[in-house]
Order: C-alpha cells, then structure tokens, then sequence
C-alpha cells in the first residue's frame, strides 16, 4: 500500500533523532528532502542509505507528480526537512494535499519542532497559541501583519532570521507597546541556547547590544494582549443573543 511519511529530524541536536524516524528513512524506497546534500549529513550520521531526491517550495508540478508517481506505484515516500517538523514553516503542503486527495496514506511521525520546543521552555501562557510562521520580509508589510496582530490575546510565537531580529523587535515596541512581555528563544538543543525573557522594549534593548544575540536560529514569542475588563461582560451578551436569535430559527 502507498504511504507518504512526514517525518521530523532533529532542530540541532542529532540525538534528538526519533527511533522510528530512523527506522522510516532507512525502510523507505525513496526519501525527498528539501536540500539533499544538507540531508545527507544526516543520512550519514545515522547509516541511511536509501536514495534523496529534491523537494523543495520552488519544485515543480511536475517533481510533485513524479512523487505521486512513486506512491501510487505502491512505493513507500518518506519527507524530510532541513531541519525540524516539515511542513511547519517548511515546504510539503502540496504534496500532502494531493497525496491525500489521490487516497494515499499520509502517516505523520512525530519529533522535534523549533516552536513547540521554544513554547515549551518559555514561561509564556501555553494553552492557546498562535503561530505566526515567519512575519513579511519588507518593513511596511511586517509592521502591518504586526498590526494585525496588535489585541491578539493568545501568545504570538514567530520564526525570525538574525539579521532581522533586531529591527522586528523595534517593530514589536512601537505595535504591541515596550511593556508587553517577550522571550527570545535561540540555537535550541545547540551548545549556545538561550533564552531570555523581558518586557518587549528591554528585550529589543539587550538583543540589540550584544551581536551574539544576533546570531543563529531564532523563536520569538511574545504574551497576547490583555483581555480588556469587560470583553467578558461582552462575549456574554453575545452569547445571549446568539441563542435567542437561534431559538428564533425553524
Ligand atoms: N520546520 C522547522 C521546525 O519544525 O521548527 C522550521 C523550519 S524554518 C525554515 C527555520 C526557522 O525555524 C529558523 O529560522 C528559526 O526561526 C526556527 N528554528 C529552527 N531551528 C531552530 C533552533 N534550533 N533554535 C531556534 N529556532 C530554530
């Protein structure tokens, strides 16, 4: 039977490799991976031998097909990323979607995953989140998506590239106001991990004095906004309405 395997390899830390992520890739017929020299590195490390091919956000329909292809021939497919969770800020949804529309079987094998790692570890409010991926690359449209964001009362979780940070954590203060309360999360399961925790515009202040901070890969999370006294009062009425107005209904 076919089956696509979505499977997580490790954020820095080879050990944080799962058993049967190992098991997968090493059983698998064909192994498509967003950067095949990169995860060859890996292949190494754990003796893998089965052959890569490229999938990346920029393939075509046509590789695209060319794996359907492999599946419905009745070939196992395991997808990889460079690093972490695929799909999770990575490429992999068209091939998902399609393989799911075709009837194949998509079997997701669980492992590491840089924002449920940062979030994890944060001290942030847990229970409800947002992800929110990597924010635009351009100022106008990053500090708009922020905008967006401004009375958001889940905790925020982004991606965000070193080069960046400094200027998306300036961006934060001037939307979400220097009080609200932020982590950095950097170099996870890697010898240099941190995190620090400050309100917004301390945290730009310290990320900014010390190029070290600047470095690497990078979560940053950010505390929602808070419910404003009397939303409740509000959701209640709502609440009210909505079942007269459904009690109205034939
Ligand atoms: N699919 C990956 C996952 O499951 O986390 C994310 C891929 S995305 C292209 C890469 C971004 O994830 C980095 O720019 C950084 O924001 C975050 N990231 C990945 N590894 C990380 C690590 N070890 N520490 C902190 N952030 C990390």
């Amino acid at each position: 039977q076919a089956l696509l395997y979505i499977v997580a390899t490790p954020i820095g830390n080879l050990s944080d490799m799962v058993p049967r992520a190992v098991e997968v890739l090493q059983c698998a017929d064909l192994v498509a991976a967003e950067d095949t020299r990169h995860s060859q590195r890996l292949f190494s490390h754990f003796a893998i031998d089965t052959p890569l091919i490229a999938y990346h956000d920029h393939s075509d329909e046509k590789r695209t097909e060319q794996i359907l292809q492999r599946l419905e021939s009745g070939q196992t497919v395991a997808l990889i990323s460079d690093a972490g969770t695929p799909l999770i800020s990575d490429p992999g949804y068209r091939l998902v979607r399609e393989a799911r529309r075709r009837g194949i079987r998509v079997v997701p094998i669980p492992g590491p995953c840089a924002l449920i790692a940062a979030l994890s570890a944060a001290g942030l409010p847990s229970d409800r989140f947002s992800f929110e991926g990597f924010l635009p690359a351009k100022p106008v449209a990053r500090q708009k998506a922020l905008h967006t964001l401004a009375s958001e009362s889940r905790t925020m979780v982004f991606y965000e590239a070193p080069h960046r940070v400094v200027e998306t954590l300036e961006t934060m203060v001037a939307v979400f106001g220097g009080d609200r309360e932020a982590v950095i999360a950097r170099e996870l399961t890697k010898a240099f991990e941190t995190f620090h925790s400050a309100p917004l515009s301390e945290l730009a202040a310290w990320v900014g004095d010390d190029s070290n901070q600047q470095r690497g890969e990078i979560v940053l999370l950010v505390r929602g906004a808070e419910r404003r006294r009397g939303d409740e009062e509000v959701d209640a009425e709502a609440e009210r309405v909505m079942k007269l107005l459904l009690g109205e209904l034939p």
